[in-house]
């Protein structure tokens, strides 16, 4: 394939010391060796690839020096694109960035689409589709643990599952079409209904652990989000700040990332919380006075995680016992604060009601039972095997509304089967299965599909 030569800044605008201007195409070299100039004289176009060079770069027309700068070379098709590489690593500031950029511009590269450097790894063969989206994630990603997930989907783990799902469904149809083939076989039907029922089951299982790790997938990617709930003077603020506190705010600023931060992200042990506003305040005393117990559950609803806090040092109040309502059936840590201080409250009712929600003593003013609260947050979030580290993560909308087309698919072909309908009938649902799995790694997709989806990459990816 022939693309022209595109170039972007694919650092953080005005963030770092270093600002990355990136050239990929056919013309690259040769556009990057106009314009520069090393100390020694040589010529860009004669070095080999993937080495890096020191010098100035210079505008042909009027021969001023225009940046100080380091350009490494990477030619194809070793290179994130496959195409010819040239990174122009110079300083920082947007001034001179943006100098370089133009410098490129007029020497004949268009600027690049956000997500096209993504988009031409995708067309030249380098990363298939699900790869391409995780290079967005991991733009995106809030904790490591969410780095993970898009790291792993980018090595190609989820396509390499989806790949043997696939793998499995054509070889179960070529089964079909050898036994249809052999007339010798007095049943077709006999010998291949059985094969198909067994295959399509273990499709449909292997999708239904994909699907299984979906909603924590894409809660590592958005945030866990949370709401403190309690009566006043509990200590809501208090947890607030003790959270904000001992876990620092999540750094965004991969390269590339554009923000739109509204809520506070933390980072508690790899989940990423977003304090939300659920309910036009993040914690939340009266909105049970406000709106009332039905209203207030809808609200409270929409949070992933509710920590209601509860005043140990008072007996429990009509307050609290509606807020025990609200929160009943929500995923629910129940926080017992102020330990410190002699205790009045029924314990015995406060498990009565937390049920199989956990129940946490803090004393926020002497910074204690902070880490166990954590603990809880975590344990919750990572149920037994979902913290195995190689555990692949669909997070991704448009996968996961693929999944389970497949997963729907995949059921009509076992129905069909079960019912006795006729094989051929049955390989129309196992193909279209197939086809849609393979939505998933791109192998069917549309060109419309495909701009839409890389021009969500930010720009100079
Ligand atoms: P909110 O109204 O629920 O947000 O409660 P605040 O966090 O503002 O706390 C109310 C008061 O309780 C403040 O004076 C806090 O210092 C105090 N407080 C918070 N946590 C504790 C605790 O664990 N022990 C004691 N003794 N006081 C606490
Ligand atoms: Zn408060």
């Amino acid at each position: 394939m022939h693309f022209d030569t595109i170039a972007a800044i694919s650092t953080p605008m005005g963030e770092g010391a270093i600002a990355i201007v990136r050239l990929s195409g056919d013309e690259a070299v040769q556009i990057a060796d106009r314009i520069f100039r090393s100390p020694s004289g040589k010529r860009l176009n004669e070095e080999q690839s993937h080495t890096i060079h020191y010098g100035h770069l210079i505008d042909p027309s009027t021969e001023e020096t225009v940046e100080e700068v380091m350009v490494s070379l990477m030619k194809a098709p070793k290179t994130f694109t496959r195409e010819d590489v040239v990174e122009v690593n110079c300083h920082g500031g947007i001034v001179a960035v943006t100098r370089v950029l133009q410098l490129v511009l007029k020497q004949g590269a268009r600027l690049a689409e956000p997500g096209e450097f993504t988009k031409r790894a995708f067309l030249n063969g380098r990363i298939d589709l699900s790869q391409a989206e995780a290079v967005m994630d991991l733009i995106r990603a809030k904790t490591d643990r969410a780095m993970n997930v898009a790291l792993n989907q980018m090595e190609g783990k989820l396509s390499r599952l989806i790949g043997g799902l696939r793998q499995a469904l054509i070889e179960t149809l070529a089964q079909v079409e050898v036994n249809i083939d052999y007339p010798e076989y007095d049943d077709v039907e006999e010998m291949t209904i059985p094969l198909m029922i067994e295959k399509s089951m273990w499709v449909r299982n292997e999708i239904d652990k994909l699907l299984k790790t979906s909603s924590q997938g894409k809660i590592l990617r958005e945030g866990l989000s949370t709401v403190i709930i309690g009566r006043p003077n509990v200590g809501k603020s208090s947890l607030l700040n003790s959270i904000i506190q001992e876990n620092k705010a999540i750094v965004t600023d991969i390269a590339g990332t554009t923000r739109d931060i509204i809520e506070e992200y933390v980072n508690v042990r790899g989940v990423p919380l977003r304090l939300v506003d659920t309910a036009g305040i993040r914690e939340t005393e009266d909105i049970v006075e406000r709106i009332g117990v039905e209203k207030s559950r809808k609200v409270l609803k929409e949070a992933d995680l509710i920590l209601l806090v509860l005043n140990s040092s008072e007996e429990l109040s009509i307050e609290d016992e509606r807020l025990f309502e609200v929160v009943s059936g929500m995923d629910t840590i129940f926080v017992i604060n102020k330990t410190d201080l002699p205790q009045k409250i029924d314990m015995q009712k406060v498990m009565e009601h937390a049920g199989t929600g956990k129940v946490v003593t803090t004393s926020l003013v002497k910074d204690e039972g902070v880490d166990e609260l954590e603990e809880a947050i975590a344990g919750l979030f990572f149920e037994g095997n979902l913290e195995s580290g190689d555990f692949t993560y669909v997070s991704n909308a448009r996968h996961i509304a693929l999944l389970h087309n497949a997963r729907a698919t995949i059921e009509d072909a076992l129905a069909a089967a079960e019912a006795g309908v006729p094989v051929d009938m049955i390989q129309i649902d196992v193909t279209r299965t197939w086809e849609i799995l393979g939505e998933i790694i791109g192998d069917t997709v549309q060109d419309g599909l495909l701009n839409e989806l890389f021009s969500q990459f930010c720009l100079g990816k």
